[in-house]
């Protein structure tokens, strides 16, 4: 980890701090509440005419949510932030902040699904088009940019893990006045913080690492002051995916253990991965941390990565059926570890004439590696390889 990495450690995550430090409790209260009242007429006048900031209702306002989006945007080195109901929500509030129609967005390929969805089905039925481009390609995005309303990033994609040098990206797209946005869930602020890598907006689904728990949806985008007030003035109070109090005090728990269990993540998909690499089913491992050194910007890995079967050696259902401490399910940050073929979830489900290229192929697994120990869920992954390999 480098200096910049170590500097948010751990005073902000861990103070009790917070706001109202109320009664001097260690953890912060969960403000429950979706209204707050006005001890007077005077005071509610200056609070509508803007003179007086102070909560009145939970779809704006809350002091525990505001607690968890000052600590991400700290974490991030960003001016503020805003939580949203899921990483969704996050991300097409900010998307649609924006755009309008006749406006085109240049994204890297091999995004999260839904974000692709969310472009390819709902975006395009309000006239706005997206370029994909290969984000290992400065060439291509330099080609792809001018014009274009905002420039939607993430590094590593999801699935095939493709890494970018987020610096070198954000700088072409603003000597195109292009806005930025990286989806930086992957990485967690531990091992990537885009905004001092010039990018404008970071993105998370807080379901994944943030809350690294399995036990709340949840989103949060971080940026400037000018930026995040657009979102929060102009789209967060109609489209209305706030975060709830109970949900940002989860996350407010989750993130105090945040950097200790990236580091264990880190250290065990490592193992894994290695292991995997060198199995003689397996094709290929898609892991940004096999290489002889980091990409541009990251300051490590976390659990999350894919590799692929050799064609025809390893029957794939029987193989995760036989896995014990990995449980087939989507998501992923959690403590537990677990496997998802793209077979069922990326090619059945898109369907033959699908026009979205997600990047796989029906020999790849994604695997999310937790906190059970690498050496068991080597073992595990060893041993339901060896069962299920065809004759
Ligand atoms: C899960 C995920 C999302 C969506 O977040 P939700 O909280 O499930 O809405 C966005 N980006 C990435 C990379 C994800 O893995």
């Amino acid at each position: 980890m480098n200096d910049s990495v170590e500097s948010f450690e751990h005073a902000s995550l861990l103070a009790a701090h917070d706001e109202s430090n109320a009664y001097d409790a260690v953890v912060p209260p969960i403000v429950q509440t979706s209204l707050f009242t006005f001890s007077s007429y005077a005071e509610m006048e200056e609070t509508y005419k803007g003179n007086k900031v102070r909560p009145v209702y939970s779809r704006g306002l809350n002091p525990t949510v505001r607690i968890f989006e000052e600590k991400v945007a700290g974490m991030e080195g960003a001016e503020d932030g805003l939580a949203f109901g899921s990483g969704m929500a996050a991300i097409s509030s900010t998307v649609i902040t924006f755009v309008k129609p006749g406006d085109r967005i240049v994204c890297v390929r091999h995004v999260y699904p839904d974000a692709y969805r969310l472009f390819e089905t709902l975006l395009s039925r309000y006239g706005v088009t997206v370029t994909y481009v290969d984000g290992r390609d400065e060439a291509a995005v330099a080609a792809a940019l001018p014009g274009a309303a905002l420039f939607y990033m993430e590094s590593p994609t999801s699935w095939t893990m493709e890494a970018h040098d987020v610096k070198a990206l954000a700088a072409l797209a603003k000597s195109h006045g292009v806005i930025t946005a990286i989806d930086n869930s992957w990485a967690s602020p531990v091992f990537q913080q885009p905004i001092k890598l010039g990018v404008d907006l970071v993105l998370h689904s807080a379901s994944k690492y943030l809350s690294g728990h399995s036990d709340v949806v949840a989103g949060v985008v971080v940026g400037s002051k000018a930026l995040i007030g657009k979102i929060r003035g102009q789209t967060l109070p109609y489209l209305g995916g706030k975060l709830s109090p109970f949900d940002a005090w989860l996350l407010v728990r989750g993130l105090r253990t945040l950097p200790i269990r990236m580091k264990a993540h880190e250290a065990a998909g490592l193992s894994v991965a290695r292991r995997l690499a060198d199995h003689d089913a397996v094709a290929s491992v898609s892991h940004p941390g096999l290489g002889n050194q980091l990409p541009p910007g990251l300051s490590g890995t976390s659990g999350l990565f894919s590799f692929t079967f050799r064609e025809g050696v390893v029957d794939i259902p029987a193989f995760a059926d036989r896995l014990q401490l990995f449980k087939l399910g989507v998501s992923w940050g959690g403590h537990e570890s677990l496997v998802v073929p793209a077979q069922v979830v990326l090619v059945q489900a898109a369907g033959p004439n699908s026009a979205i290229d997600f990047g796989v192929d029906p020999n790849m697994v994604r695997l999310h590696v937790g906190l059970e120990g690498a050496d068991a869920l080597w073992n595990d992954l060893a041993a339901a390889i060896d069962a299920a390999r065809r004759p």
